[in-house]
């Protein structure tokens, strides 16, 4: 049984993608899409020994070895073009981690541009959606979901062929997220906010300068305060 995190992210993959899950861990999702018949092709990508032999024995128990592809390697490293693939999932990390595999990727000629982004950051999401919207890569859809007390933010991408512009405030609260701000979404930003507003705290009462640090989370607090009026 998938994760909801991982579920929801299933939702975003089509019918006959061949996706490549990278950072797959136990290769839990592409596992999942082909036993419910939504793909047949998948390659599980992993850097880590002991991750890439989980992958590696749970899709033998499934007998998928045939149907998922585990690989080691770095990032997109283990992708080709000649793979046709046409998803690319990288969740459970930081959106900085996110960033950086794409980026290599995108560099050594990886993304052929034609291939769905589906992205689950824990953090760092304002740097994940600066990079895609740097590379011409449009949000197509966005998700929040709530899992054991962590909220977190779903990201599907998709090239386009014109320059994507964006907002300080689509990158940071997410282009389709905050124009219908659902309760869970209010419940994210206010989280943020009592952060931000523990840190000006403590920030206040330090003995060292810490003039800068402090023009910044009072930045961002006006700018949570100015969509939480909204
Ligand atoms: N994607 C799964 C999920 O969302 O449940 C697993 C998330 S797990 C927290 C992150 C996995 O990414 C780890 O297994 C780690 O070894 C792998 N990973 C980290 N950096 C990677 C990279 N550059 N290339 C491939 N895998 C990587």
């Amino acid at each position: 049984n998938l994760s909801l995190r991982l579920e929801k992210v299933a939702n975003y993959v089509r019918k006959n993608d061949r996706l490549a899950d990278i950072g797959s861990d136990h290769a839990y999702l592409p596992s999942a899409l082909v036993l419910n018949g939504t793909i047949d092709y998948a390659i599980a990508g992993e850097v880590v020994d002991g991750p890439y032999q989980s992958a590696k024995s749970h899709v033998s128990e499934l007998g998928f070895e045939n149907k998922i592809d585990v690989r080691f390697g770095d990032g997109l490293d283990v992708v080709e073009l000649e793979d046709n693939i046409t998803a690319i999932s990288i969740c459970g990390m930081g959106g900085s981690l996110i960033a950086s595999i794409l980026d290599k990727g995108f560099n050594a000629g990886k993304l052929s541009g034609k291939e769905r982004l589906l992205l689950q950051p824990n953090v760092g999401e304002y740097t994940l959606r600066k990079w895609l919207v740097e590379h011409d890569y449009k949000i197509v859809a966005e998700d929040l979901l709530e899992e054991n007390h962590k909220l977190y933010e779903i990201m599907v991408a998709e090239k386009s062929d014109q320059p994507v512009e964006a907002t300080e405030a689509d990158l940071q609260f997410g282009f389709l997220l905050k124009e219908d701000q659902t309760p869970l979404f209010k419940k994210k930003w206010q989280q943020e906010l009592q952060k931000n507003q523990y840190i000006q705290t403590s920030l206040e009462q330090s003995k060292s300068d810490q003039t800068e640090k402090l023009k910044i989370v009072k930045e961002t607090i006006q700018q949570i305060e100015e969509l939480l009026k909204a």
